[in-house]
């Protein structure tokens, strides 16, 4: 998590820079005209706040409470959107969490109370009682049904008790009140039917729940915090081992390699905002980046520590091995591809090599695919909503499926009166296969039918264009382009001076 320390004046330097050092991805920001020494300087304060807490960016500013209330009120929705915003007295001898108390304000106002030496002033009901926050479940798990958190925390704090089903120290350590026969229930790992009623956690990240709970135990707690920054996986980690509850009894070191991670991700189509705060997280926190090319540039300007490694688009199981052999010498690799990693990319290809291959050194991975935006999702937003309803994607590449096959999906969409999103029209070495796929689209489809192009979807260069099916060219698309052909229902209007496509989710007219 970004982490912005904002001060005001040049007496609150001091303090800022003391939570900036011990904290990991965090920056000082200060008051151009009243302060020296910070990373970045600005202007205004409240258009400067403003962003980072729109961008997601957790929030400590060594100032009133007051002001920063007063700066994000605006701004204040949806609980969950809400990064971590805190307060911190001028001399460090308070530290408040004002918001965002579901994406970590409480643990970060932890580390802070840590670093400054002082008791946070914690106001969550839940952690108070129960001495762990459910609602934001420490590094390593992901709380399945945020939704129903709010009814299930009320439930316990009116009283009921919970069952736990799976095993997790992360939850031991916490005062739970736990009955094997209670209506409430808290589900880590498999299975679980998420509800009001039943609190599901996915166990992620890059870490073995075992090591996890021993290690979360200790960055959760009150006052047994690593000093270090966490690690990015694969190396050494000395971790202090809480047993029994976080009064702390026995502490002791012990040492553990941590087993690889290979995440595959998928950038969304190009740009900042469409790519999931999940894949921001996971590129930051790796060691290292493989890819095509194209797709790691995209990413480029995250870049800090991790290195590359590109390779040529067309080896995807080459490349796909490289990466699992690579992350299995204990590094945090990311598989980077665009869109989505599922559609028409590397998710495929690893989980073909690892099938094939089986490697023993494989075994062990921890592996997560984490979605994106696809192209065609990008492209229908930027028009309207042109696969409003039932709808198909095609890739209309034959280098690793016969021409026949894809001619012969695309007859059996049309006849089925399926939107369809085409993937990979055109490229330098494939020129005929557009105006192939147009031929037998005409012989179920009208001339008139609206199709889509989209270029550079999210990216410099955006176009989108709006065309009948009968004028359609094969100098019309690149290999940047996504083709959206409409269904029978699909309409186009103009309004507003913007043209709009949309296929109705009513079929009875
Ligand atoms: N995994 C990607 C698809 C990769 S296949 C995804 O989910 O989007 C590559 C094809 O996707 C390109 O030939 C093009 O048809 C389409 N594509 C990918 N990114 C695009 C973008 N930003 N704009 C338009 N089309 C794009």
């Amino acid at each position: 998590m970004e982490v912005a320390v904002v001060v005001l004046n040049q007496q609150s330097v001091a303090i800022g820079q003391q939570v900036v050092a011990a904290l990991p991805d965090a920056k000082l920001y200060g008051f151009a005209k009243r302060v020296s020494d910070v990373d970045q300087t600005f202007d205004e304060f409240g258009d400067t706040v403003q962003t980072l807490f729109r961008q997601g960016t957790a929030v400590i500013g060594v100032c009133a409470s007051g002001i920063l209330i007063r700066t994000i009120a605006p701004l204040l929705g949806n609980k969950w959107q809400e990064p971590p915003l805190l307060a911190v007295a001028e001399d460090g001898s308070a530290v408040v969490p004002l918001l965002g108390g579901v994406s970590g304000a409480n643990a970060l106002a932890h580390q802070v109370g840590q670093i400054l030496q002082t008791v946070p002033a914690i106001t969550t009901a839940g952690e108070i009682r129960f001495r762990t926050s459910l609602l934001s479940p420490p590094a390593g798990y992901e709380l399945v049904n945020p939704d129903d958190g709010k009814d299930f925390l009320a439930a316990l704090l009116a009283g009921q008790s919970v069952r736990i089903i799976g095993q997790t120290d992360w939850l031991d350590a916490a005062k739970l009140p736990v009955d094997d026969g209670a209506d409430l229930s808290i589900v880590v790992g498999e299975g679980g039917e998420p509800g009001p009623d039943c609190l599901v956690y996915r166990v992620v990240g890059p870490l073995n729940p075992p090591i996890l709970g021993d290690f979360e135990l200790s960055v959760g707690g009150v006052d047994q915090i690593p000093p270090s920054p966490p690690s990015k996986g694969g190396d050494k980690i000395k971790v202090p081992l809480l047993k029994g509850d976080l009064g702390g009894s026995q502490t002791s070191q012990q040492t553990y390699q941590l087993p690889g991670r290979l995440a595959i991700i998928g950038t969304g189509p190009g740009c900042i905002d469409w790519m999931t705060p999940e894949v921001r997280r996971v590129l930051e926190t790796s060691t290292d980046w493989f890819g095509y090319k194209t797709y790691l540039n995209l990413v480029e300007p995250l870049r800090t520590t991790q290195n590359r490694h590109e390779s040529d688009n067309r080896e995807e199981l080459d490349r796909a091995r490289a990466a699992l052999d690579f992350a299995a010498t204990g590094k945090s690799v990311v598989m980077v591809s665009s869109g989505d990693p599922g559609i028409y990319a590397m998710a495929a290809a690893v989980f073909e090599a690892m099938e094939t291959d089986a490697k023993t050194t494989w075994q062990d991975l921890n592996l997560q695919v984490c979605p994106g935006i696809s192209a065609m999702q990008g492209a229908a937003a930027l028009i309207g909503a042109p696969i409003g309803h039932d709808f198909c994607a095609i890739s209309l590449s034959d280098i690793l499926k016969p021409w026949e096959v894809i001619e012969q999906r695309i007859a059996q969409a049309a006849q089925a009166d399926f939107v369809m999103a085409f993937y990979n029209p055109i490229s330098s070495q494939r020129r005929w296969q557009l105006e192939k796929a147009k031929e037998k689209l005409l012989e179920y489809r009208d001339g008139t039918t609206p199709i889509v192009l989209a270029e550079n979807v999210g990216r410099p260069g955006q176009n989108i264009r709006v065309k009948h099916l009968g004028d359609l060219q094969s100098e019309d698309a690149n290999m940047r382009t996504m083709i959206l052909v409409g269904s029978s229902k699909t309409r186009v209007f103009e309004q507003g001076g913007r043209q709009w496509v949309y296929t109705p989710r009513r079929y009875d007219r």
